[in-house]
């Protein structure tokens, strides 16, 4: 009760309020761009036993909810409309933008029967690497990997490091850690071989965590409420690769889904996206593919003329209240913001 009073307070009054108030008569209105990864039905969400729901994933029901809670306050609009209305210098409104990254199967499956029956526009960032495919991206090898170790632990030769793995959450944890051992000691291009070690013969992703097809991504590629973005070819943090890599991933990408869906691919987002994944050298090989923006990670709202390829963008709430506040309070940052206070 008190938490709610504070946070009221905060929204409407405090120095929150203020610094927004301060930003839009500065700057003017802003487009909140948000972004997920899968989206589940809320079956495997519930089901404590199936490893994606422990993975920080969106439930259907979540996403609609959240698509309620944000046209309160903001009109939803596709990533077309906000680039150009932050290069005309004019944002019509507090605008939102929604969009998906890695392209899992489950955003055709769960995520696309949601837009569409509330008619919200979305981007969706692909990898073309694994579209049509058996293989999983990277990253998704080793998290299955440790989620299918039969044992408690396990020592890794490869880099000589034994591994907890007595609950789910210690088996994510592990995957991110071997993830970390594998982009500090080896190049990208080695990532792959790495992992074929890691996981010897059982390679092959699960139904659950295959991505979209050729034919599913066309469906999707033909409704104007849908947007396709490129998110590089094989998923390497770009600050990993060298330039003639950086370029050939981004390169690929956006022939491959151009050619395969017969559109004109005009957005990307950076792998991982963090502020060291992307630098002038990726911005100038956009420009010369003609892709008018680039999305990252970096947290926050973007205004009046935003440098169109170093985009910010908030991450999906995990849980979404009934409470139109509390989502507010989820975009606006400010759990992250004690977070790292108390961090400190
Ligand atoms: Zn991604």
């Amino acid at each position: 009760m008190l938490k709610t009073l504070f946070k009221k307070l905060v929204l409407y009054f405090g120095p929150l309020s203020f610094f927004r108030w301060l930003q839009r008569l500065k700057h003017g209105n802003g487009i909140t761009i948000l972004y997920g990864h899968r989206v589940l039905s809320d079956e495997i969400i519930l089901d404590k036993n199936d490893m994606r729901s422990i993975t920080g994933h969106t439930s259907e029901s979540e996403v609609e909810q959240a698509i309620h809670q944000l046209r309160k306050r903001f009109k939803i609009i596709s990533m077309d409309q906000a680039v150009e209305q932050l290069a005309c210098g004019h944002v019509e409104t507090e605008s939102a933008v929604l969009t998906f990254d890695d392209g899992f199967q489950d955003n055709y499956r769960y995520l696309y029967p949601v837009l569409k029956r509330l008619n919200v526009p979305a981007t969706f960032y692909i990898n073309a690497s694994v579209i049509g495919t058996n293989k999983s991206l990277w990253f998704q090898s080793i998290i299955n990997y440790f989620f299918a170790v039969a044992e408690d632990n396990v020592l890794v030769e490869i880099n000589q490091q034994s591994y907890d793995l007595t609950n789910s959450e210690k088996r994510y944890r592990a995957a991110f850690s071997f993830m970390q051992y594998l982009q500090a000691n080896h190049k990208p291009q080695e990532f792959h071989s790495v992992i074929g070690k890691l996981v010897g013969a059982s390679t092959l992703p699960g139904e659950q965590d295959k991505h979209m097809s050729w034919d599913e991504l066309r469906e999707l590629a033909a409704d104007p409420l849908i947007t396709i973005g490129a998110h590089s070819y094989n998923h390497y943090p770009l600050g990993y690769c060298d330039e003639e890599l950086s370029k050939f991933e981004i390169d690929e990408s956006i022939k491959q889904l151009e050619e395969n869906l017969s559109i004109t691919i005009d957005h990307f987002s950076y792998p991982r996206g963090h502020r060291e994944d992307f630098n002038q050298h990726h911005i100038e090989c956009l420009k010369q593919s003609k892709i008018a923006s680039g999305v990252s990670t970096i947290r926050g709202v973007n205004r009046r003329f935003a440098e169109p390829y170093s985009l910010k963008r908030v991450g999906f709430p995990q849980s979404i209240s009934d409470d139109v506040d509390d989502f507010y309070w989820h975009v606006a940052g400010v759990p992250q913001i004690v977070q790292s206070l108390r961090g400190k």
